[in-house]
């Protein structure tokens, strides 16, 4: 079968490789779509502290069952829970298995799904609703980080809702805060095709190269700051904009993975007395209830893809986004072609 193999720092290759099989628990899927996310990115650039060569990447997606399952029937289509918790170490004995500390990912810390075939752990495995497209059901995974961040917050209906970045997980964030009750949101980013997107979406989009946060969130909040601050960025400079621009007694969450220790004003935290929430993946309820909540969502979530590749093009998916050409935001893989 095809694949698309991480094969070392900034190198992938299509390649055809044996089909895997389904150990006692397992059951083969068959892939449809898969989406590339920024792990995925971090892989390729050979900065990701786990993900070792060779590896087929590819943790987001949606499949359907061809092995034989005593849960699903064949052809059903499926999503998959992509954590693998040890269940030993103490988030795991105390009911966090998401942040256990010897955390795994399907295309990660073992095959993912930029291939034909996969075999993947029955229990982990969610239906897809009947009526859902593909297209819907390959961002149930970006979208569950997005339902977590929102319930970390424990936003208010009204709140003025600040989101840096507006990537992916950004704009999924705003999407979701604004369908649990967030009044104002405003997004930050510096890529105007993203900005774009973001008010298309119907957001105040606000490009932080050129224009002032400060004073853009003291208006939309009208100069109270923001109830709520989504750092999605990971921009070293988001990590002081974020306290800064949070009004007193606020709840900052952080859904971005800064990889350096970035300066953060520890003052704004105190004085404030801000509330600031890291964020990680998701809980198994969490994934569950974002399937239901694509489906609600379906029709902005649909304006994320902005491109679908198929897997035997696969192999230019990184040139693809590092060309500054081109502006994508969720592109997807379809194993099927
Ligand atoms: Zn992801
Ligand atoms: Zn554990």
């Amino acid at each position: 079968m095809k694949a698309l193999v991480y094969t070392g720092p900034k190198s992938v290759e299509l390649r055809e490789v044996a089909e895997p099989e389904a150990a006692p628990g397992e059951v083969m899927l068959k892939m449809r779509l898969c989406g590339v996310c920024g792990t995925d990115i971090g892989i390729f650039g050979g900065t990701h502290p786990r993900a070792v060569a060779p590896l087929i990447m590819g943790h987001e997606f949606v499949g359907e069952i061809v092995g034989e399952s005593s849960r699903f029937a064949k052809g059903q289509r499926v999503v998959a829970y992509p954590l693998i918790s040890c269940g030993d170490c103490h988030p795991c004995r105390t009911g966090q298995p998401h942040v256990c500390a010897k955390l795994r990912l399907i295309g990660i810390d073992g095959a993912g799904a930029m291939t034909e075939y996969v075999a993947v752990a029955e229990n982990v495995l969610f239906p897809v609703p009947e009526d859902m497209d593909d297209r819907i059901a390959a961002l149930v995974e970006p979208l569950a980080v997005a339902v977590r961040v929102v319930e970390q917050s424990g936003m208010s209906i009204s709140d003025r809702v600040v989101v840096l970045g507006a990537g992916p997980i950004g704009l999924l964030t705003a999407i979701v805060a604004r369908h649990a009750g967030a009044e104002r949101i405003l997004i930050s980013d510096i890529d105007p095709a993203r900005l774009k997107l973001a008010a298309d979406l119907g957001f105040t989009a606000i490009n932080v190269g050129k224009e002032d946060l400060d004073q853009w969130v003291m208006t939309v909040t009208d100069g109270d700051g923001a109830d709520v601050v989504f750092e999605c960025s990971g921009a070293p400079v988001a990590a002081l904009d974020m306290t800064r621009i949070a009004r007193p007694g606020a709840t900052i969450c952080l859904a971005s993975m800064h990889k350096q220790s970035n300066p953060v004003a520890l003052l704004d935290i105190a004085f404030k007395e801000l509330s600031v929430i890291g964020s990680r993946v998701y809980t198994r309820e969490q994934f569950g209830r974002s399937i239901e909540l694509a489906q609600v969502l379906a029709e902005p979530l649909q304006r994320l893809i902005t491109l679908t590749l198929p897997l035997s093009a696969a192999g230019d998916v990184f040139n693809i986004i590092q060309d500054p050409a081109r502006n994508d935001v969720k592109i997807l893989i379809d194993c099927t072609e």
